[in-house]
């Protein structure tokens, strides 16, 4: 039998509209979908009523598959000639171990298309009135995983040093570490940062603090995962620019939410 096909598809950040029309598309048409904890429920509904739905989340520090067995479950089903979309929340490729996914496809000689979504680290801080770029303010960003690996600790220290605006996703556990690393390199301890949970869904939240501050208020205000940290003099403009929730659900929207900053 001939291989299946798959396809990586990015289901965006949270609202279920900001999926790809390409990523709508192949989800009509598929036999098989593999999905993350942090793909929108809602879009399983595009598939037809027909398709295998397997679920491949993993919560943070309890996994339900690992990785290999994800690649074997995407693998397996390919080589019974399926079309099966590997659904990933954001863009499979970042921070989404999209990469592997897709090399246990390539080396097994299955073909695959790799469909972009809009990551959490651009629609994050769209959704808090956050440019990442600003004349005058910032003309570069980054985006890094928080951690606290020492290497990785010292990685973050030297992009600090480096780049104007920095976009540090899975941020919510490791507040403390990553801003008082990038305070370290030489950040000011007064400079804006926010953190924006849940972006883009009615459970959006955000907080815009500074750098020394925001790691003990978002604690007492209780943020958890999933969340987006920002840092950089942009996150300021969130004062003026928050228009999510700010300014009330948008008609027919499900997913309006509010603000809280
Ligand atoms: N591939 C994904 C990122 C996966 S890592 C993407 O491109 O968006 C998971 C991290 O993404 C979370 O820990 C959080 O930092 C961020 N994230 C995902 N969805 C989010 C959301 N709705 N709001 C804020 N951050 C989110």
């Amino acid at each position: 039998m001939s291989h299946g096909m798959v396809y990586l598809v990015g289901a965006g950040p949270g609202d279920p509209r900001l999926l790809t029309l390409r990523g709508a598309e192949l989800l009509r048409d598929a036999d098989v979908v593999i999905y993350d904890r942090l793909a929108p429920p809602a879009l399983l509904d595009l598939a037809p009523g027909s398709a295998e739905r397997i679920y491949a989340g993993k919560k943070p520090g309890s996994s339900t598959l690992d990785q290999e067995e994800i690649n074997d479950l995407i693998v397996s089903h390919a080589k019974q000639g399926k079309t099966v979309v590997r659904l990933k929340g954001g863009d499979p490729f970042v921070f989404g171990r999209g990469g592997e996914e897709a090399l246990a496809c390539a080396r097994e000689g299955i073909p695959f298309e790799i469909v972009p979504g809009v990551t959490s680290a651009v629609a994050a801080p769209a959704y808090a009135g956050i440019p990442l770029t600003h004349r005058g303010l910032a003309a570069s960003f980054a985006v890094v995983t928080a951690t606290r690996r020492e290497d990785t600790l010292e990685q973050l220290a030297r992009i600090g040093a480096a780049v104007d605006t920095i976009v540090v996703l899975m941020a919510a556990g490791r507040l403390d570490e990553t801003c008082s690393t990038l305070i370290k390199s030489g950040r000011p301890p007064g400079e804006p940062a926010a953190l924006v949970q849940w972006a883009t869904t009615s459970r959006q939240r955000s907080l815009v603090s500074t750098l020394s501050g925001l790691p003990g208020e978002a604690t007492s205000a209780g943020f958890g995962p999933p969340a987006t940290l920002l840092v950089g003099q942009v996150a300021s403009l969130a004062w003026e620019l928050a228009w999510f929730g700010a300014v009330g659900e948008a008609e027919g929207s499900e997913t309006g939410g509010n603000l809280t900053s």
